[in-house]
């Protein structure tokens, strides 16, 4: 079935004021394989719709175990030539990319906010972000040196090269709908791999514009092939074929741990990205003004559903009162509402299941003795909309203690000795990222030191960037995103002897 004889082929809102950039994205609503937009076999279709509005925005056709087969034939044709192309030329394809990105970054800006919902300029961040990957890991691939070794006898010499692993199956979730696939396509291009991705199903439209934009500067077909539909055949699919060499991921500790024990079948390498449970810590010599401001933009945004947002604030007991009184003043006037309205902060949540969940972890901590001092229950503007919220003393057995909140609720709990809050910090096996905040360079260091997450901030809520590895610790993750890290992930040494 081509695209064509699909139902509708438009994609974006018929409201006024919602979008109207998007149409300068030519992509089809379709899968992308071999540089052709296609139909799926089973000729099923999926809706993709507004988190604000509930607007359908497109049909995509539901791919499904024999789609992925095809797309990863593709890949694998086209690895056999792009793994030998020059770092120069991945690099400049790259580039362009980059450059391509930053022109349409309105139109990518307002796909986001469409099928994700975040505020209009923090997608236009997300797009920044997104294509600093592209920029990052072109510049890197040409930096990617190997190493001589000297062997014990002298008419031997060793090398060690770096050679593209394979065909990569990119997973990506709903919470980047941009930046999450360009992460993950960005380094694997840059090492010689090609790619088989899945976004999420409630925003694969991003993931198909950054499909095409790399069709329009000239990736050979079969580099980056689409598909979305039945998750779990898809997954099946990927984990099953032998050209499949690396399965990225990111999203939820469950899917990763099934993806995981699969991929050990064939021993295929894994980089997860999973969830965490960030401790953000305030003692009390610490810039209480800077720190609240700080939590709360870590929690406004994405409206919490950020794996690296603060999930349990702990606060010295000294300044509990002060700091609490910080937060509410701010928190609680976060402007929430459509994207789309310039002054909103905090869009709706992806979903009303997501809103529910966000609303039974609030429930549960209440029923526990935390006490609510602003939002705390469900908000008039919609089913998917959550209002700010802040507890205070939600014991550490309640659910959102232990669960990552993904919502907007500041959880504030009290310590008295350093000690303690350390040992309340490292509590959790979610160890992604951890933001402890004082003016004191000795109890920064010892922080740094102790906090035993893959990424920590010493009054800093963003230490994460292309240039740096970022990535979980515990069952966090495995691999790393960024940096040099994130391209060697995609790449086999060799050792390679020579005997003179
Ligand atoms: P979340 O709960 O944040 O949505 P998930 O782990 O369910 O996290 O989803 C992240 C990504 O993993 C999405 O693209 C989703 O469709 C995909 N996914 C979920 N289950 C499977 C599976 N069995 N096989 C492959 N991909 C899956």
């Amino acid at each position: 079935m081509s695209a064509e004889s699909r139902g509708s082929k438009r994609i974006g809102s018929k409201q006024p004021g919602r979008g109207s950039h998007v149409a300068e994205l030519k992509f089809e609503p379709a899968l992308l394989i071999n540089g052709r937009w296609d139909g799926s076999t089973s000729a099923r279709t999926f809706a993709v719709d507004d988190p604000s509005t509930h607007e359908v925005l497109a049909e995509l056709p539901f791919a499904g175990a024999a789609d992925t087969e095809k797309a990863i034939a593709a890949a694998a044709r086209a690895f056999e030539t792009w793994k030998r192309t020059s770092a120069l030329e991945r690099a400049d394809l790259l580039l362009k990319l980059a450059q391509l990105i930053g022109e349409f970054r309105e139109p990518l800006a307002e796909l986001t906010v469409l099928e994700q919902g975040m505020p209009i300029a923090a997608a236009r961040g997300g797009v920044d972000y997104a294509l600093s990957f592209f920029r990052w890991f072109a510049e890197e691939a040409r930096r990617l040196y190997g190493e001589t070794i000297s062997h014990p006898d002298p008419t031997r010499k060793l090398i060690v090269e770096h050679f593209p692993r394979g065909v990569v199956g990119v997973i990506t979730p709903w919470n980047g709908p941009l930046s999450a696939p360009a992460k993950k396509i960005a380094a694997a291009l840059a090492a010689g791999c090609t790619i088989v991705m899945k976004p999420s199903e409630l925003t694969p439209l991003s993931a198909l514009a950054l499909g095409w934009l790399a069709r329009q500067v000239g990736f050979p077909p079969g580099t980056v092939n689409i598909v979305s539909g039945d998750a779990p055949q898809i997954g099946r699919a990927l984990l099953r074929h032998p050209a499949v060499r690396t399965i990225s991921f990111t999203g939820s500790l469950r899917t990763g741990r099934y993806l995981y024990t699969r991929a050990a079948r064939q021993i295929k390498h894994v980089v997860l990205e999973l969830g965490g449970n960030a401790p953000f810590i305030v003692f009390a010599d610490a810039d209480l003004d800077r720190a609240a401001n700080d939590l709360i933009a870590l929690k406004k945004s994405n409206s919490g559903q950020v794996c690296v947002a603060a999930n349990r604030v702990l606060v010295e007991r000294a300044v509990f009162d002060e700091f609490q009184s910080l937060v509410l003043a701010r928190y609680s006037r976060l402007p929430v509402g459509d994207g789309f309205t310039v002054q909103v902060e905090q869009g709706p949540l992806i979903t009303s299941q997501a809103a529910d969940r966000v609303d039974e972890l609030v429930r549960d901590a209440l029923a526990s003795g935390a006490a609510a001092l602003c939002g705390a229950k469900r908000s008039e503007l919609g089913p998917n909309f959550y209002p700010p919220t802040v507890l205070n003393s939600a014991p550490p057995t309640c659910r959102m203690v232990k669960e990552e909140i993904f919502g907007p609720v500041i959880s504030l709990m009290s310590f008295k000795t350093e000690a303690e809050a350390i040992a309340l910090a490292n509590v959790t096996p979610h160890r992604l990222a951890a933001y402890a905040y004082s003016t004191n360079l000795e109890r920064g260091w010892r922080m740094a030191k102790e906090l035993d997450f893959g990424v920590v901030g010493i009054n800093d809520p963003r230490p994460i960037t292309c240039e740096a590895p970022f990535g979980g610790n515990c069952q966090a993750g495995i691999g790393r995103e960024g940096g040099r890290s994130g391209l060697l992930e995609y790449l086999d040494s060799r050792l390679i002897g020579f005997r003179g």
